[in-house]
């Protein structure tokens, strides 16, 4: 057998698990369905899986990457003490997401048990320092991972973005933002990567779906994921509780963007210009020094300064410029 190849599926599978794109879902004693990117249900033991790769490879003894999921999951007892006399129940493996304090989601394992035992899984979890909520969001506020975009116009020739997920499922925008002013569209442009004018214009009043026949065309990948913050609508919020589909009014927007998150995105290429002053939250206004990461100072100016430190608040980061922060603070000031 080819170690290479077995070991490069094992990684392959290792960042599968880590990054939650694996739907597993146990079948019968030592069986389960494992649906990942191509939304195909394959169904998986500790030797054999339907997948292609897996097809083409056993007969060079290679485990596929859906087999080495199994196997780093749900480890066989050693000795190969065999599956008939072996007593002990599979461990089913339950997932919770959580953030390390850098920001990043990691979905985290846990041993389907006795509740108080998963109770403790959690609390050792959290108890090392994984949060709760991502850092930098404040209440209400969630943040989402995008990858691609489309454009279009409203009737008065406002730009319209709509974002949409990696997942495959989903064909639907997860979210639509108009771009109102030149600093909204500079917000865009800074956060994606991408000249607003480069993306093709979509030629209809709604967002095109990911399964639209011209949406190769239309919907422009980002040369980089990127983070949304955003919260429901207030407008969507009163007509769900009010009764949502069944009372025929129409349904508002349900996401809205807040702000571009730069978190985990932009290398972080200076220090913090205001020190983490834990259990302070006001520290003395004086004894900072606001820079910029282009090496300009803030200005001695109430409105820059307090724009400058919600953006650091946020970010964890000084802005790159005054134009950067007068850009995000135009999407993060206009919720
Ligand atoms: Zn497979």
């Amino acid at each position: 057998m080819d170690t290479g190849k077995q070991n490069e599926r094992f990684e392959r599978a290792r960042a599968a698990l880590a990054n939650g794109e694996y739907k597993i879902t146990p079948l019968e004693d030592g069986v389960w369905s494992i649906i990942n990117g191509d939304n195909t249900p394959y169904r998986v033991t500790h030797q054999t899986c339907e997948c292609k790769d897996f097809e083409h490879n056993a007969k060079h003894g290679v485990m596929c990457k859906h087999i080495c999921a199994i196997h780093i999951l749900f480890p066989q007892t050693q000795g190969g003490q065999s599956k008939m006399n072996d007593t002990t129940p599979n461990p089913i493996t339950g997932w919770t997401r959580l953030y390390h304090p850098s920001g990043a989601q990691v979905t985290l394992p846990i041993v389907y048990a006795a509740a108080s035992n998963m109770f403790g899984q959690v609390d050792a979890y959290l108890g090392a320092g994984f949060q709760v909520n991502a850092p930098s969001l404040e209440e209400g506020e969630q943040k989402q991972e995008v990858v691609s975009v489309s454009r279009r116009e409203s009737k008065d020739s406002t730009p319209i973005v709509a974002f949409y997920l990696a997942h495959p499922k989903t064909v639907k925008k997860f979210l639509h933002s108009y771009l109102n002013n030149q600093e909204d569209v500079q917000a865009f442009e800074t956060a994606t990567g991408l000249k607003l004018d480069s993306i093709p214009l979509w030629p209809a009043e709604r967002d095109i779906d990911k399964d639209h026949k011209d949406a190769g065309t239309y919907i422009v990948p980002l040369p980089r994921p990127i983070n949304l913050v955003w919260e429901v609508n207030p407008k969507w919020q009163t007509w769900s509780t009010e009764g949502g589909k069944s009372t025929g009014a129409i349904e508002p927007h349900k996401r809205i963007l807040v702000r571009y998150d730069a978190t985990g995105v932009k290398p972080v290429t200076a220090p913090l210009s205001t020190p983490v002053t834990s259990g302070d939250p006001k520290p003395a206004a004086g004894a900072l020094v606001r820079k910029y990461q282009d090496n300009t100072s803030c200005k001695d100016d109430p409105a820059e300064r307090v724009a400058f430190d919600a953006y650091t608040k946020a970010n964890n980061n000084s802005p790159a410029s005054l134009e950067a922060l007068r850009a995000w603070y135009r999407v993060a000031g206009s919720k």
